[in-house]
């Protein structure tokens, strides 16, 4: 019966709320690595969008004001993920939250002394538990054309919420029925002790050193470069690569052309 309602909701949604044409086009247009994607892939990203955007809010911060296309092309990447998902691994949270610029998170923690902290430094992004994702708009235009990056911070949030989705953000998102969660952590765990040993010895790795920082960051930053750049991470760690391709039921390595 829910699966019923689900599916009618989802047929009235694309029948009412359509994107339209010009707009779609511009986004394409702002995103040069959508050019790699088929005509079939296209349409079932476009479709999710206005999934997406029925469901979310995407709303300004510190007097940024959101247009038409900044919407669309935050939503076309946190869609790309969950290209052959679905979307009800972003429930539980209503909004994306858009700055001007880098932004202080407002929350405080107690370390086991009592003394509180507060983290000053600006953050260019963040995915709160059961919470919105807060975006600087300046640093999703800078990683919106993976060629020259090789990182995507849309990605980056969205993959924590798809983490969160099996609880933590712990780099242990909830597996489909057929995958391993052993052999999901074994391979996980064992390619972040080799990326922090790396790190440890000073190695100039080309994936960002801040995967180092945690098990669900490893997991973030390396669902970025699958994306992004997989070539780079079928290369330096294929088991994760493999992982990934059962996981998001996507293989992008094979939309690469040949260099
Ligand atoms: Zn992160």
């Amino acid at each position: 019966m829910f699966q019923a309602f689900r599916k009618w909701r989802r047929a009235r949604v694309l029948r009412h709320a359509a994107l339209p044409e010009a707009l779609w086009r511009e986004a394409l247009a702002a995103l040069p690595f959508l050019a790699l994607y088929d005509a079939a892939e296209l349409a079932r990203l476009r479709d999710l969008v206005v999934l997406f955007l029925d469901a979310k809010g995407i709303v300004g911060a510190r007097g940024h004001e959101v247009t038409p296309l900044q919407r669309v092309v935050i939503a076309v990447q946190a869609c790309v993920p969950v290209l052959n998902l679905d979307l009800s691994l972003y429930e539980g949270f209503e909004n994306v939250i858009v700055y001007p610029g880098e932004f202080v998170p407002g929350w405080e923690w107690e370390d086991e002394a009592g003394v509180v902290h507060r983290i000053d430094d600006g953050l260019a992004g963040e995915a709160m538990p059961r919470g919105p994702v807060v975006l600087s708009w300046p640093d999703v235009e800078a990683s919106a054309d993976w060629d020259e990056a090789g990182m995507n911070l849309v990605i980056h949030e969205f993959a924590h919420k798809i983490d969160m989705a099996g609880g933590d953000a712990n780099g242990c998102p909830p597996l489909p029925a057929g995958m391993s969660v052993g052999a999901w952590r074994r391979t996980l765990e064992a390619a972040y002790d080799d990326f922090c040993a790396r790190q440890d010895r000073g190695e100039d790795t080309e994936i960002d050193p801040y995967a180092a920082e945690s098990p669900g960051e490893f997991f973030a930053v390396l669902s970025e470069v699958f994306f992004a750049d997989p070539t780079l991470l079928r290369h330096e760690y294929g088991d994760v690569y493999a992982q990934f391709v059962r996981f998001y039921r996507q293989d992008p390595a094979l939309r690469v052309p040949p260099q």
